[in-house]
């Protein structure tokens, strides 16, 4: 068995608990909290409210960044926040770390950063989370710290803070130099790539875990495979992550119209794209590269929950906090109707255990039209995200996603060497298997 040989790929899954704790563990921990009811600070629900973990994405610089990628859909969410600074206080640095912390019923907690550009808020914002978070954190919880970045600002400095306290950080590259710069550029229009690989390079040096966040456009679209063995030949990536753009017009921050721009992925070229990367990966590299929509999609085969909440059936664990306090629904639905309450005056817990949330989780399955209920892909895609569902099914219903084609194409294409995989891990061996099936496939074939 190679070092990286599992029984899944990497099969991240989200249980209620984290099958580490104890009931009772959980109790204590609950109960050694000293601060409830704090004067002056929003105090948890009683124990037992809301979900055990939940996952929060934290923009301390809220959507502002140092780039000006075209397709980026959080820009448009600095009109959310007119005259604001962008920029998160100390106090309520102090309050979300507490409140996080103070939440979670699980062993482990994920604090993490995103933006807009999270590194712009400086080294010593991030220096006094890691206090805070050392003065919140309970005894026996365990904390994984994340931070998503374009990487242009990492320097010795920054890496060595980010291995010191054992980050792992999402690097955002859109594949090689002319497919990245197409459209990820900085305020001068100028390109990125050079920028990107020198923050990364710092990364390697100093042993910092990380993985790739690539965005699917229509400038990379058709070049899967140049795209897939660059992150994987030439940059080394272990770990990678395919995100869609589907971007479409916005009016004060909030998306409109049943129209997607020219940069999006086309409506069939996102499953085109994956399906050509997954047939260089399930022959040559399972169990040494993770890419997470294989993962998900081999998690919905084991009928276990995956890692991609876009592709669950419900949703609604996993929340944006702004950097003014104000905590939404989801990350893609940062605008004023999902809202759901700032931390600075009700505690987060109750935010997120609130009917409201509640209600958008399972609108992700009840708002799904006709033509997705009688689906045969549907246990594995389950409608794709709300936030782009805004095409019409062939008999004219309103709410199919604009990828439809892309995750008919790619769950139907899977089907079989996932059942091979997913017979492998049933029967107590390994979902490599799958590359000796591929091989004497081939053979048989001649
Ligand atoms: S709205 Fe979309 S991105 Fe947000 S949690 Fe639900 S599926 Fe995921
Ligand atoms: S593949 Fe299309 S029809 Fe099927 S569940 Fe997904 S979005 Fe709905």
């Amino acid at each position: 068995m190679t070092p990286g040989r599992m029984v899944g790929t990497m099969l991240v899954v989200a249980p209620p608990y984290d099958g580490l704790t104890r009931p009772e563990e959980v109790d204590a921990m609950s109960e050694s909290r000293d601060d409830l009811g704090m004067r002056g600070r929003p105090a948890r629900p009683s124990a037992g409210v809301g979900p055990a973990s939940f996952h929060v994405l934290a923009k301390p610089a809220g959507a502002i960044c140092n780039l000006d990628c075209e397709y980026c859909f959080f820009l448009s969410k600095e009109e959310l926040y007119p005259g604001s600074s962008f920029r998160m206080s100390d106090e309520l640095l102090g309050e979300y770390v507490r409140q996080l912390l103070d939440s979670h019923r699980t062993r482990e907690v994920t604090v993490a950063w995103q933006g807009g550009e999270p590194t712009l808020m400086g080294l010593d914002f991030f220096r006094r989370a890691m206090d805070l978070v050392e003065q919140y954190r309970r005894p026996g919880q365990t904390v994984e710290h994340t931070v998503q970045t374009n990487g242009t600002l990492i320097d010795d400095e920054w890496a060595s803070f980010l291995a010191e306290h054992d980050f792992l950080v999402g690097v955002s590259i859109d594949g090689p130099r002319q497919l990245h710069d197409a459209y990820r550029v900085d305020k001068g229009g100028k390109p990125t790539f050079d920028r990107v690989l020198r923050g990364l390079d710092r990364l390697k040096v100093h042993g910092v875990r990380w993985n790739v966040l690539t965005t699917v456009h229509r400038a990379n679209e058709d070049h899967p495979l140049e795209v897939y063995r660059f992150l994987r030949d030439e940059l080394g990536a272990e770990y990678i992550q395919f995100i869609p753009i589907v971007e479409r017009p916005t009016e004060h921050g909030v998306p409109v119209g049943t129209t997607a721009t020219d940069r999006s992925v086309s409506p069939a070229g996102y499953g085109r794209f994956l399906v050509d990367v997954f047939e260089e990966w399930a022959r040559h590299d399972v169990g040494q590269v993770f890419v997470q929509m294989f993962d998900s999609t081999l998690a919905s085969f084991l009928d276990v929950p995956g890692s991609l909440c876009v592709h669950s059936e419900t949703c609604g664990t996993a929340l944006a906090l702004e950097h003014n306090g104000d905590l939404y629904s989801c990350d893609h639905f940062v605008e004023p109707e999902h809202l759901l309450g700032n931390i600075g005056s009700r505690h987060m817990l109750e935010l997120v255990a609130s009917p409201q949330q509640r209600a958008f989780g399972d609108a992700k399955r009840e708002s799904l039209p006709a033509y997705c209920r009688s689906c045969d892909v549907r246990f594995a895609c389950h409608g794709g995200c709300p936030k782009d569902r805004f095409t019409t099914t062939p008999d004219g219903e309103p709410g199919l996603h604009y990828l439809c084609a892309s995750y008919q194409l790619f769950f139907r294409h899977v089907d079989e060497p996932l059942r091979v995989m997913t017979a492998a891990v049933r029967s107590g061996g390994y979902a490599d298997e799958v590359m000796d099936w591929y091989r004497l496939r081939e053979r048989e074939r001649g």
